[in-house]
């Protein structure tokens, strides 16, 4: 539940006009921060910026008081990266590498390239080749009341994602390849975006990702990394999520805070709202909010399936309708 926004100026611009012939030398001489206001580019794609103004991803306050993301830690690499690095990875590799992240608990890897709009600090991303990582939350954690001991494992469970990403950072320098990583809790990137891009799982109205793994009880950090060829998928089959997430609002209900608030958009359609300052899900560990969405309780292939046979039955009385 990351806010922040980042404003800090682009060097980058140029990177983005290389030509794909001439990306690699891009690469090697463009190393530069990617930090940048929105680009016209990204203002079109947007669907904040479609005009209306509705938005299918709960928006969220700008005012950032829960604390989420204020916490610097500190680089555990135990490997510099190397002086050459390598810009390209086989597919023999890309195996092997996914292979050792799954043996370090990692659920799912996804691929993707960062923008300016999905960064939150003015920080320096030597490259946009970014590796998505996710890694289960334990159930302690959603049995945990809010209060010390739940935000104890909330925090114990970031931390440990945070060294699983070095070590996956440490493997891919040993390989060759230049990396930084971007710890989970540091609010460096606005995480369940970057995850979405990559074809990780849709995020659903409580602003967090819903994935076929873990429904929401993730943990998500990623990794930038000079490996110019990652196998990014262009698309992601789980958008349908927003529909079902607009039949269902079990998330706002559980909310003892009522920060996830809904309100009617111009369209007639709902948007939820995430206000930050009112989430305690980082200063006391609160998951209610995960607890009772039913991709938690019931799991991902079972919402599917009710999803699938609602939307049927939709169809086929819209179709009686018309005759
Ligand atoms: S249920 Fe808890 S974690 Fe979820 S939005 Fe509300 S306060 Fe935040
Ligand atoms: S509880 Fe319901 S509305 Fe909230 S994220 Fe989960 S499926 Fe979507």
């Amino acid at each position: 539940m990351d806010n922040n926004k980042c404003g800090c100026e682009s060097k980058n611009n140029e990177y983005y006009a290389e030509s794909e012939e001439n990306k690699l030398d891009a690469l090697k001489e463009n190393a530069e921060c990617l930090c940048d206001e929105k680009s016209s580019e990204n203002e079109k794609e947007s669907p904040e910026n479609s005009g209306c103004g509705c938005d299918e991803s709960p928006a969220e306050t700008d005012d950032s008081g829960c604390g989420c993301g204020d916490v610097e830690y500190p680089d555990q690499s135990q490997v510099n990266n190397p002086e050459n690095a390598e810009f390209l990875a086989s597919e023999d590799f890309i195996k092997e590498f996914e292979s050792y992240t799954k043996s370090l608990g990692i659920s799912s890897i996804g691929y993707t390239q960062i923008t300016s709009d999905l960064l939150i600090k003015d920080k320096f991303i030597p490259y946009p080749h970014t590796i998505v990582l996710t890694m289960p939350m334990s159930e302690d954690i959603i049995a945990t009341a809010p209060g010390e001991e739940a935000q104890e494992l909330n925090n114990a469970a970031y931390a440990k994602l945070g060294e699983i990403s070095y070590k996956i950072s440490d493997y891919l320098r040993k390989n060759g390849y230049n990396t930084q990583v971007a710890h989970p809790y540091e609010g460096m990137v606005n995480f369940s975006p970057l995850a979405q891009k990559a074809g990780l799982g849709w995020i659903g109205k409580s602003g967090l990702l819903m994935t076929p793994e873990l429904g929401p009880r993730l943990k998500i950090s990623a990794i930038f990394v000079s490996i110019a060829n990652l196998p990014v998928k262009s698309e992601n089959k789980y958008s349908w999520i927003s529909d079902y997430c607009n039949r269902c609002s079990n998330c706002v209900k559980a909310c003892p805070e009522k920060a996830l608030l809904e309100k009617e958009t111009c369209c007639g359609n709902n948007e939820t709202e995430l206000v930050q300052k009112l989430c305690i899900g980082c200063s006391q560990g609160c998951t209610y909010c995960i607890e009772d969405c039913p991709f938690h309780t019931k799991g991902y292939e079972h919402v599917k399936i009710k999803f699938d046979k609602m939307s049927a039955k939709l169809r086929s009385k819209n179709k009686n309708k018309c005759v």
